[in-house]
Parts: structure tokens; C-alpha cells; sequence
């Protein structure tokens, strides 16, 4: 029985590349499935698309690009990948709509809050793209404001590679500890890098729940949707 009736998933450009540069089928594929089966229970879901495996913003400044417009080749990255996951939700069996910060009349619906809860009443799977629109912000406080704003009662952070928080990168540390339950003051206070710190800080000045959890694991969606404790809470 699900817990929730309804989500805000985020999921990270990392997953989508599968560690690299562009989109890798059999993850967004195998993604989809699982969005399927959630859906089919009856569960509403939104997500929020990151774009690591195209641009960062702040790895392309590096490089000596302006920051803003790094920034917005980053925003259209995203784009590439909310693409991908409707393609594979459709195939799945899905409806979807991809809805975008930066107006894209040819590929998406402009970003429209009462109409992206329309569609989730009408059990259509809504991907929200190209960040906020707005240069200097990541993808992960876009999913905490876009959470907020269309009533979704909680943030599932999916994430690569690790099952939870860790009190140290779990990849390169082998002694770092993981948190079932922390608070988003000790998260912040920890200055723990698996979020950024605007969205914690938005989930907490707004009662909004985080859940960081593994997407490697094929059912883990469904998983912590049906409230099993697998994973981290970040609670406000
Ligand atoms: N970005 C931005 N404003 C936003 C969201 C994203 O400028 O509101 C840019 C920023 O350059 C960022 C890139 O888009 O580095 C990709 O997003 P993000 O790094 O959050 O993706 P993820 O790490 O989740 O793959």
C-alpha cells in the first residue's frame, strides 16, 4: 500500500549517463519500468531532471566560459534527458508531459503549475525541465521549490552509486558511516555535498521531507514509496 499519493522524484544527469557523457538506454529504460509500476498503483509522480552527464554550469566555467551561459547550456542539457525518460515512459506504457523553465513550444509545455497538477490528477507522469530557468540555482533546489509548489508530499532524491547519506563519500571513503534519519540543521551544519544546501534549506523552512535512496536497485522506487525505510531521511 503506497504511502504517498504524490511524489517529487529527482533524478541526477548521473544517473542518466550511467557514470558518462550522453544518455544510457538501459537505465532510462529500466527507470521507466519501475516509473511504471508506480504509476500503475495508483501513485501521482513529477520529476525533475538534472543535467551533470551533458554541462555543469560551474565545471564549464572552469573552462573558461562565461558562468550565466554555462549555466544555461547546462538548464537545455536537462532538457535532453527529460526527452529520453518520456520516450521511455511512453514505451512503458506511460502518459507524459515535459513541462520546461525556458520556453520550448516545439519540444515541451511552458512550466505551468496548475496545469502540470492537472495532468498528475490525470495520472500522467509530468518531467519538469531545463532547471529553474535560471542561472546559479542547481537542479536539486528546483526539485525541492517545483516539490513545494504542486503539493507533492514528499522529495525522493534517487541516487547512483550510494544507498543513502554518508557522514563522507562512501565511494572514496571505505569508513564512512551512513545516516538512516538526520535533520536538515545537521545535514546543513555537516556541510554534506549528496544536496545542495539552498534545497535543504528550502525543504526545511517549508516542512518538506527528502528521502536519499538507491537507484541502482532495480524496485526501490516502489520500495520507498510503500514507506519501507530503505535509504536516508532528511527530515525538517
Ligand atoms: N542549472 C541552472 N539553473 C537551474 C538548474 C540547473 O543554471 O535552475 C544548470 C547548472 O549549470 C547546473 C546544470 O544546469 O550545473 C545541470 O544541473 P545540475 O548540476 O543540478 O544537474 P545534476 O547534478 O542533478 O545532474
Amino acid at each position: 500500500m503506497p504511502a504517498y499519493r504524490r511524489v517529487l522524484l529527482k533524478l541526477s544527469g548521473e544517473v542518466f549517463g550511467g557514470g558518462q557523457v550522453g544518455v544510457d538506454a538501459d537505465v532510462v529504460g529500466s527507470i521507466a519500468q519501475q516509473l511504471a509500476e508506480v504509476v500503475n498503483s495508483g501513485v501521482q509522480v513529477a520529476i525533475v531532471v538534472g543535467g551533470g552527464n551533458f554541462f555543469r554550469g560551474a565545471e564549464l566555467q572552469q573552462r573558461g566560459i562565461d558562468r550565466d551561459r554555462a549555466d544555461y547550456m547546462g538548464m537545455l542539457g536537462t532538457v535532453m534527458n527529460c526527452l529520453a525518460l518520456q520516450d521511455f515512459c511512453e514505451k512503458a506504457g506511460l502518459e507524459t508531459r515535459v513541462q520546461t523553465a525556458i520556453t520550448m513550444g516545439q519540444v515541451a509545455e511552458p512550466y505551468i503549475p496548475r496545469r502540470a497538477e492537472r495532468h498528475l490528477e490525470k495520472g500522467r507522469v509530468v518531467i519538469f525541465g531545463a532547471g529553474s530557468g535560471m542561472p546559479y540555482f542547481s537542479t536539486d533546489t528546483v526539485a525541492a521549490q517545483r516539490a513545494l509548489e504542486i503539493g507533492a508530499e514528499v522529495l525522493l532524491m534517487g541516487k547512483q552509486g550510494a544507498d543513502g547519506v554518508y557522514d563522507a563519500d562512501p565511494r572514496t571513503n571505505p569508513d564512512a558511516v551512513k545516516f538512516n534519519e538526520l535533520s536538515c540543521d545537521e545535514f546543513l551544519a555537516r556541510d554534506l555535498k549528496v544536496a545542495d544546501a539552498t534545497a535543504v534549506s528550502l525543504a526545511r523552512d517549508n516542512a518538506l521531507t527528502m528521502v536519499f535512496f538507491n537507484l541502482d536497485v532495480p524496485g526501490n522506487i516502489m520500495r520507498v514509496i510503500n514507506g519501507e525505510e530503505i535509504g536516508t531521511f532528511v527530515r525538517p
